[in-house]
């Protein structure tokens, strides 16, 4: 399932997340013309190509040179999930050994591909996943790309990718810079042009970057993790909620829909017993009215060894009627893949041991 370029890539410069004028400036530098870049590109993203053998309008003696230099793909597919409700998870495994995962979700109007951005969480949320080692690295920008890549490998020839989650492995906000430059290259028209309004970006609440990422204009979709209406439960579940409150963030998602014109997606994570109460949900009604917003209610996926349930379906329609009455507008997410060790980061582990 190795379909990475032959060459050890170890010393090799990965050209996925190259901007085009960087990849004319290498190809000046090895005495190529700069249109080469264009057809490197087209046949990355346009025609798929996984290795520069397959570029048959570049001449065979400059297709070695650049294998000699620059890979395309890196990650092997080591472990592929498919779900009762045709889910895809693939875990990746990087040239350094660690391992992310990435997700294609397809339903009947679109594909979403769900991506990491870090190996592991710095962040360590009480009921997650992917923070319970802390973090290892972060992913590059290319290896952020890669993964949209691989994921539209599964959709090959007859469709492709329409939307992008980074809701994977990670706080895409705590690898600011590589996150960015990975959608910049998912967004734009000559690469994988998905259009920004189709990129939605989830973050546990980091006020600095939520307010640069304003700034941007790109206008994507933010998605900013409550998963509860109080500072203080906010804090036991969170532990980086501590330098931030709620009212800050309130006023940071305002500052968001007034730069870009985009509403901000509330992500609450269903608790049972924690966080799932009438009062908590009507709490979280009074902050609705604060702010322009959607809120997504999604039932916890359990995690071994750690000690949270998810909630009857009962009482999280019973959450999401409160808040409906209130006037929020408010879902509640289908669970894909629970089947395939649903939650991000649940793969990995059960790989790892
Ligand atoms: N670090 C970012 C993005 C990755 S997590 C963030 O926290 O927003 C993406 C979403 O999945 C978050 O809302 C997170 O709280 C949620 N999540 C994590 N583990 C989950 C689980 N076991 N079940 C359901 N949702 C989970
Ligand atoms: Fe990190 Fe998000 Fe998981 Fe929290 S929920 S540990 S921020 S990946």
């Amino acid at each position: 399932m190795d379909n990475s370029d032959d060459n050890s890539p170890n010393q090799l410069t990965n050209i996925l997340a190259m901007s085009e004028s960087q990849l004319k400036e290498a190809l000046a530098g090895m005495g190529e013309k700069s249109y080469r870049a264009n057809q490197i590109i087209e046949w990355v993203f346009q025609k798929n190509a996984q290795s520069f053998e397959e570029m048959t309008n570049l001449s065979k003696d400059l297709r070695s040179r650049l294998a000699d230099r620059f890979s395309v793909f890196e990650s092997k597919i080591i472990a592929k999930q498919v779900s009762s409700d045709n889910t895809e998870k693939l875990l990746l495994q990087w040239k350094d050994g660690q391992t992310t995962e990435c997700v294609l979700i397809p339903s009947d109007d679109r594909r979403t591909v769900c991506i990491s951005t870090q190996v592991g969480c710095p962040v360590g949320c009480a009921f997650c996943a992917s923070g319970i080692d802390g973090l290892t690295r972060n992913l590059t920008a290319e290896q952020i790309v890669e993964q949209v890549l691989r994921a539209r490998q599964l959709c090959l020839p007859h469709k492709t990718i329409t939307n992008v989650v980074v809701m994977g492995l990670g706080e895409p906000l705590a690898n600011y810079q590589n996150t960015l430059a990975a959608l910049r290259t998912i967004n734009d028209p000559k690469k994988l042009n998905i259009g920004s309004r189709k990129i939605t970006v989830s973050t546990v609440g980091l006020i600095p970057q939520m307010k640069q990422l304003a700034a941007e204009n790109m206008q994507i979709t933010l998605a900013l993790s409550l998963h509860a209406p109080t500072d203080e439960l906010r804090r036991q579940l969170i532990p980086w909620a501590k330098s931030s409150t709620i009212a800050d963030l309130v006023e940071t998602c305002n500052y968001y829909f007034q730069q870009t014109g985009r509403e901000i997606t509330i992500e609450y994570v269903l608790l049972k017993n924690v966080n799932d109460s009438p009062v908590l949900a009507n709490k979280l009604a009074d902050l609705c009215h604060k702010m322009r917003c959607n809120v997504n209610l999604i039932r916890y996926n359990p995690v071994e060894s750690l000690p949270y349930d998810r909630p009857e379906a009962e009482t999280a329609q019973q959450f999401l009627e409160t808040l409906r009455k209130r006037g929020a507008n408010v879902h509640l997410r289908k669970s894909r893949g629970m089947d395939i060790d649903g939650a991000c980061g649940q793969l990995r582990r059960r790989m790892a041991d």
